[in-house]
C-alpha cells in the first residue's frame, strides 16, 4: 500500500489546507468554524505512525520510548492498590496545579538535571509537555506575533502554535545547536520591521528532529540575548536525561528562573500514556499560566499522577533511565553503523548523543517527502523533513527513529531504504 493510498493525500500540506476549506464549504455549519480551525493541521507523523502499524513494515518514522523494561506487575499491583484505597481521591476531581507530591517529585526529577532550585508552588501539572506548548502559545501570543524555533523542530508544537495563528521564525542551527549570531540577527531584523516577539521554544537537549545539542558555552548566549531583547525563552526538555554518556546537560533554567518557563514530561523517563508533564513557571508569570492550564483540564488526572508518584516513590526510576541511556545508546551506535555501510556519497547525517532520533540530510534540491511513497514499497517509513518546518516547505532531509526498534530492524530498515535514496541522490 502506498502512502497516498493509506492517507488519501497526494497533496502539499498547502493544498490539504485548501481542499479542507473548499471541502468543508459544501457542508452545513462551516460558517461557523473559526480561522484558527483550519490552521490546525493533520500531523504527517500521525498520517505515518498510522501506516507504521502495517505488518511487514519497519518503521523508522515513530518516536516512542521504550517501556518493555517497565516493571509491569509491579505497577499493576500499584494501581489496584491505589483505586482500592486511594479511589475516592483518585477517582475524585483534583487540585488544578496538580497534586503536591507530584510537583515536589517533579522538583526532585529536575535537581537531577541540575535545576536546583525549583519550587513545587511554581509548578503545574499538565497533560504532557504537548498542552503546556498549546498553553503558552495561547497565554502568550495574539495573531501575528513572532515565535522562534529552532530549524528544525518538533512537528507538534509547530502545529500547538500555528493554531494561534502566529508568525513562526525558524533560527538556524549547526551541530552545536542554535547559532547565538543568527539568533540575534534574525530578532534584529524583525524587530527592525516592527514585528512583536513572544518567545523563543527550544529543545536544546536532543532536539526532535534532529538530534542536535545546544553546547553547553552558547546556553547562557541564547538566554542572554532572549533577556535583552525581552523575549521569554521555552524550554522543552523531554530527553535531557536520556544522555548517552555523563552527565545530562544542565538546562537553560537552571541559572536563569525569571527568563525561561521550562516543560519537563513523564513520557521519556516513564510512560507516555499516562499523559503527565510539568511547566515550571518564572513567578511572574504563574498565574495567568495556571489559569490557562485549568481552564482547559479542570485538573490533571488524579489517578494517573497518584500512580506516576507511586512510581517515583516506590521503584527505582533512575536505575531504569540509566538502564534506558544504554538501551538507545545502542540503537543509535546502530542506526550510525548501518548508515555508515549503506548510504551512498553525498548523504550525511548527525551523530546524536541522546534522545531518539537521527536528522539525514541528502543534496540540497532533493525533496524527501515523495520518496515515502518508495520508501514503503520497500518496507521501511520514516518522516521527511518538510514536517518539522512551519512552512512545509520542500525538504532535502528526513528524520529516522531509533528509539523503538531493534538493532536488526534497523539494519534491515537502513538496507531497505538505502536504494531509494540512492536513487534520489543520483536522479
Ligand atoms: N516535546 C518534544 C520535543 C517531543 O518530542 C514530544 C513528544 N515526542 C513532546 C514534547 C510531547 O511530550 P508529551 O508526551 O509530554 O506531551
Amino acid at each position: 500500500m502506498t502512502f497516498e493510498e493509506t492517507t488519501g493525500s497526494t497533496l502539499t500540506p498547502e493544498a490539504q489546507v485548501a481542499l479542507d476549506r473548499a471541502t468543508d464549504s459544501a457542508h452545513r455549519h462551516h460558517d461557523l468554524l473559526s480561522d484558527r480551525a483550519f490552521h490546525i493541521k493533520q500531523s504527517a507523523v500521525r498520517d505515518v505512525f498510522d501506516i507504521s502499524i502495517q505488518p511487514g513494515l519497519i518503521s523508522l518514522a515513530g518516536g516512542s520510548p521504550y517501556l518493555q523494561s517497565l516493571p509491569l506487575d509491579g505497577l499493576a499491583d500499584t494501581a489496584a492498590d491505589i483505586i482500592r484505597n486511594h479511589g475516592l481521591e483518585a477517582l475524585q476531581y483534583g487540585p488544578g496545579q496538580g497534586l503536591q507530591e507530584l510537583r515536589e517529585l517533579a522538583c526532585e526529577v529536575m535537581a537531577a538535571e541540575g535545576i536546583l532550585d525549583a519550587d513545587p508552588s511554581d509548578i503545574v501539572i499538565t497533560t504532557g509537555s504537548q498542552s503546556a506548548q498549546d498553553v503558552a502559545a495561547k497565554v502568550f501570543c495574539n495573531p501575528g506575533d513572532v515565535v522562534l524555533c529552532e530549524d528544525p523542530t518538533y512537528v507538534g508544537a509547530l502545529n500547538a502554535f500555528e493554531a494561534y495563528e502566529v508568525d513562526l521564525q525558524p533560527v538556524p542551527m549547526d551541530s552545536d545547536g542554535l547559532i547565538p549570531e543568527a539568533l540575534e540577527e534574525r530578532i534584529r531584523a524583525l524587530k527592525d520591521a516592527g514585528k512583536r516577539i513572544k518567545f523563543l521554544y527550544t529543545i536544546p537537549s536532543f532536539n526532535n528532529p534532529s538530534g542536535i545539542t545546544l553546547a553547553a558555552e552558547r546556553r547562557s548566549a541564547v538566554v542572554r540575548i532572549c533577556r535583552e531583547n525581552n523575549i521569554l525563552v521555552l524550554e522543552d526538555n523531554p530527553y535531557g536525561m536520556l544522555r548517552f554518556d555523563g552527565e545530562p546537560l544542565v538546562p537553560l533554567r537552571a541559572d536563569h528562573p525569571e527568563d525561561v518557563l521550562y516543560l519537563g514530561s513523564f513520557s521519556k523517563i516513564f510512560a507516555p500514556g499516562l499523559r503527565l508533564g510539568w511547566a515550571l513557571v518564572p513567578k511572574h508569570l504563574f498565574r495567568r499560566f495556571y489559569l490557562a492550564c485549568e481552564a482547559v483540564v479542570l485538573c490533571p488526572s488524579p489517578l494517573t499522577q497518584m500512580i506516576t508518584a507511586a512510581y517515583l516513590r516506590d521503584f527505582d526510576w533512575m536505575g531504569r533511565v540509566r538502564a534506558s541511556r544504554t538501551f538507545y545508546a545502542e540503537r543509535c551506535a546502530a542506526m550510525l553503523r548501518a548508515l555508515d555501510e549503506q548510504m551512498p556519497d553525498g548523504v550525511s547525517w548527525t551523530v546524536p548523543d541522546g534522545g531518539f532520533f537521527i536528522w539525514v540530510s541528502l543534496p540540497e534540491g532533493t525533496d524527501t517527502y515523495p520518496l515515502l511513497t518508495e520508501a514503503i514499497e520497500a518496507g521501511v517509513v520514516f518522516i521527511p523533513g518538510a514536517a518539522f518546518t512551519p512552512d512545509d516547505a520542500p525538504s532535502a532531509q528526513l528524520r529516522l527513529a531509533f528509539s523503538a526498534v531493534s538493532p536488526e530492524e534497523i539494519a534491515e530498515g537502513v538496507r531497505r531504504l538505502a536504494p531509494v535514496i540512492r536513487r534520489a541522490v543520483e536522479a
